[in-house]
């Protein structure tokens, strides 16, 4: 079997490894990683509401209890966002569409700072959490059954969800078709050529594995030109950045649970530099 890469379209393709039954593909162009042919059926099965709260072995220890921290992620991301923005009126009059929303905390300080904001994630429980207790626009499931209107948006957000999909490119596609000239699209994810190059291989988690180079090359190819690529400083609450160095060095089968609660200094947050990269593109 052979792969062509679906950023750069290299036949210059070869797999790296194996993980579970999970063939693990590499270019040697634009050097992505990536995990072909796993079906939306696999993937909404692997997301149930277990993934959020710590009861699988892949996914975030009990989410809920990191709100603060996922907030004040958000606030700073929005705050790049107004940087960036040309809009009449910067963020506050603006329409933005956090895809991947999670529990909608992004959605919800956007709002807050005067943006129309809507979201949409895969996990049931977590866009109902955002529709009923913070009262926002969360649509479940995939983003082309939407539909938006073209050219609708003044910003798209992916915060982390863009290497958890079976199909990015086609996302970024329909991204940039509901994007308003000049408007922005707004990416996080792991960045495989970071300072810090520690990073494991996870599928079916994460599917996609970019570098600041085949995001770009992804991006540019879709119609954006990128403004800025920086290592993305999130803040982690203590407790849970603790588990996750735990989790990246002895593996997924550690049980981080017991461990987090024991901290007394869980709640701590501190902005931590990791291997994440922070992309800002701005659509032609
Ligand atoms: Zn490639």
């Amino acid at each position: 079997m052979s792969q062509t890469c679906p950023v750069c379209h290299s036949s210059r393709c070869a797999t790296k490894k194996t993980v579970s039954k999970y063939t693990i593909w590499e270019c040697r162009d634009c050097g992505l990683f990536w995990v072909p042919g796993v079906g939306e059926a696999e993937l909404a099965d692997f997301y149930s509401s277990a993934y959020f709260s710590g009861s699988q072995e892949f996914g975030y220890g009990d989410y809920l209890k990191t709100e603060k921290v996922q907030r004040l992620n958000a606030v700073n991301l929005l705050g790049t966002i107004a940087n960036h923005s040309r809009a009449n009126g910067g963020l506050a009059k603006s329409k933005l569409l956090d895809v991947g929303c999670a529990y909608g905390f992004l959605v919800d300080e956007a709002c807050k700072a005067g943006a129309e904001a809507e979201g949409v994630d895969y996990s049931e429980s977590a866009s109902r959490y955002a529709q009923t207790v913070l009262g926002r626009k969360v649509t479940l499931g995939n983003l082309h059954a939407i539909n938006f209107p073209a050219e609708h948006f003044d910003a798209v957000t992916s915060v982390g969800s863009i290497e958890h999909l079976n199909d990015p490119v086609a996302m970024v596609e329909e991204i940039a078709r509901i994007t308003k000239p000049g408007g922005l699209f707004v990416v996080t994810t792991l960045n495989t050529k970071s300072l810090i190059r520690i990073f494991r291989f996870k599928p079916p988690e994460h599917l996609y594995y970019f570098s600041h180079r085949s995001l770009a090359l992804l991006l540019e190819s879709k119609g954006f030109a990128v403004e800025s690529v920086k290592a993305y400083l999130a803040n982690h609450a203590l407790g849970e950045a603790v588990g996750l160095l735990l989790k990246a060095l002895f593996g997924p089968r550690i049980n981080i649970k017991p461990l987090i609660e024991r901290m007394p200094w869980k709640q701590m947050n501190l902005p931590l530099p990791n291997n994440e990269m922070l992309m800002v593109a701005r659509k032609r």
